[in-house]
């Protein structure tokens, strides 16, 4: 076998236990299509496809896949896609909607999920298992110091359920960090609709590039100050005291 490669944050669970928890939060039902990524050797790839008969997994590196599909023979159609998940597109694999599994690489766990949150029409859940402090910042409410670009585009479109965190000792080779396992389910009316979401992107990225400055100076290359106002919200806040419905506001003013 190969050695797992930190730069591919390769940190394979071992917990049965762990693994176990995780299968069950995901909660696939026979006939779901489900996709999972980052497969790696399978620790959660065996048991998904013992429930469902048929999988896609998304794999970048190429050398894991002979130990994968050995460790899957027999158990049922396991579709691999050598390829990078931040160039997935879910719409390929299939009808969908899909279940979205998966231990994620800690080290493009970000890119990832906004990748995911553009697809989100393909998407029926997402159950993930990610560093502690993505997901704290994912739930953050308004205030705080984890709340931000990631929290605000996470929240306007999907319910967020943190569920159990994970230490090191559960990983070959144990990671420096804590884990968290997520539960994220699509609403049914989002905050913005995917027309605004170019919109939404602009305000999100002006108003968290800049912290510490008010909204009328971080926004001020997106927004006049009117269309703020306009929006129902005063100027001189900070844009970290916004709430998500705030800043869905804030995005349809700039589609204007
Ligand atoms: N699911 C396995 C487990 O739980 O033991 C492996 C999890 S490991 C944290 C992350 C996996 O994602 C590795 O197999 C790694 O090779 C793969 N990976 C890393 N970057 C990737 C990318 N950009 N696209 C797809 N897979 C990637």
């Amino acid at each position: 076998m190969t050695r797992p490669k930190r730069r591919l944050g390769q940190h394979f669970l071992h917990d049965p236990a762990v693994i176990e928890r995780i299968v069950a939060a995901a909660d696939p039902r026979p006939g779901d299509a489900v996709v999972e990524i980052g497969p790696g050797l399978g620790a959660l790839t065996v048991p998904l496809l013992r429930r469902l008969g048929r999988l896609d997994v998304v794999e970048l590196d190429r050398e894991l896949l002979p130990a994968l599909a050995a460790r899957c023979e027999g158990l049922g159609e396991l579709r691999i896609h050598a390829m990078d998940a931040l160039a997935l597109e879910l719409a390929a694999l299939g009808p969908g909607p899909f279940l979205v599994v998966g231990n994620l690489p800690y080290n493009v766990s970000t890119p990832l999920l906004f990748r995911l949150l553009g697809q989100l029409r393909h998407v029926r859940a997402m159950c993930l298992m990610l560093q502690h402090e993505v997901v704290a910042r994912m739930a953050a409410a308004p205030g705080g110091r984890d709340y931000g670009r990631l929290s605000v585009a996470v929240q306007a479109r999907c319910a967020v359920r943190p569920l159990f965190r994970v230490g090191p000792g559960a990983f070959r080779p144990p990671p420096r960090v804590w884990s968290t396992v997520v539960r994220l389910e699509p609403l049914a009316a989002p905050a913005v609709a995917p027309a605004l979401d170019g919109a939404f992107d602009r305000v999100l990225r002006a108003a968290f590039g800049q912290r510490r400055k008010t909204l009328r100076n971080a926004l001020a290359g997106v927004l006049a100050e009117e269309a703020i106002t306009a929006a129902g919200i005063d100027p001189r806040r900070r844009p970290e005291t916004l709430t998500v419905e705030e800043f869905a506001r804030l995005a349809r003013q700039a589609a204007v």
